[in-house]
């Protein structure tokens, strides 16, 4: 299984829009997914039709220790299951402030849901912060994936957010590694977005070898600025059941071959039949 935590602590980078365009385009390849929703603002919930208000619950209860996170999941559509989030989220942050073990609830949560249902992918949509819920994601996932807008402050910030990935890596989860890193709103004609990936290309180069980053690819697909992404979550549809067609959907269909392409290299080695025989 492998658990992606899509995180930035910039908001509008295209964080929701690619957990959960990721996470469908693997559901549509087969891949059994479950999205969990991390941010209270509940957009990657919305964004697959899945209510969170009233009485649903939702992954605060989980936080809250009052149900398990396979209580709470939903279908969303075949293959792919979300965990909503709601406003009450918002209220983790604080009322986890002295619980011992709080980085670790998401994690115990997976590792039980898992034992119950497999899954081929865990997908972690986060807030725009580096508070508990953030932490949780990332004690919880194996992999990182970073969003990132090209414009000219989007490598600010950026160190800040390797930094944490390096200390949750040291203190909670020796196996993480920022594994990815997605171009999105992309825009073709401007030199500023070559030129802001050739400077993150030389940092990546230059970093530690021990750093979780000092792996992580750029992704080849980078995801245009297309209108048809920011429709998608009126209609309650990722971008291949609302606009099976459009750029975006090429885009995100592209993201998705090169994350399945990636399974290759970490799935466990096959034994060779004998060459002998
Ligand atoms: P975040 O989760 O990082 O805050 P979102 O994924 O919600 O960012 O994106 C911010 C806004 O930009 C949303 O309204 C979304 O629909 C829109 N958006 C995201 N990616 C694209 C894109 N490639 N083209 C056009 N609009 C986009
Ligand atoms: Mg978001």
């Amino acid at each position: 299984m492998r658990s992606i935590c899509v995180m930035n602590q910039k908001g509008g980078v295209g964080k929701t829009t690619t957990s959960v365009n990721l996470a469908a385009g693997l559901a549509k390849l087969g891949r059994r997914v479950c999205l969990i929703d991390l941010d209270p603002q509940g957009h990657a919930s919305l964004h697959m039709g899945v209510d969170a208000f009233g009485q649903t619950p939702t992954v605060y209860d989980v936080f809250s220790g009052k149900r398990s996170l396979a209580d709470v999941k939903q279908l969303a559509v075949d293959n792919m299951w979300v965990v909503p989030s709601d406003l009450d989220l918002a209220a983790t942050e604080v009322e986890l402030v002295d619980a011992p073990g709080r980085e670790m609830i998401l994690r115990g949560a997976i590792e039980r849901l898992c034992q119950q249902q497999p899954f081929d992918y865990i997908v972690m949509d986060c807030p725009p912060s580096l508070g508990v819920l953030t932490i949780n994601a990332l004690t919880a996932a194996k992999e990182v994936f970073i969003p990132l807008q090209p414009h000219f402050l989007a490598l600010q910030g950026l160190s800040k957010l390797f930094e944490t990935t390096a200390l949750v890596k040291r203190r909670l989860n020796r196996d993480l590694v920022v594994s990815g890193i997605v171009l999105c709103l992309y825009e073709t004609s401007t030199r500023l977005a070559a030129d802001i990936t050739d400077d993150l290309m030389r940092f990546l180069e230059h970093s530690d070898p021990k750093a979780p980053w000092k792996n992580a690819r750029i992704f080849e697909s980078r995801i245009r600025r297309n209108i048809k992404l920011a429709e998608a979550p009126s209609f309650g549809q990722s971008i291949f059941d609302y606009a099976a067609k459009s750029p975006g959907a090429l885009d995100y269909g592209a993201l998705v071959a090169e994350v399945v392409a990636g399974e290759v290299a970490i799935a466990p080695p096959i034994t060779p039949v004998s060459d002998a025989a």
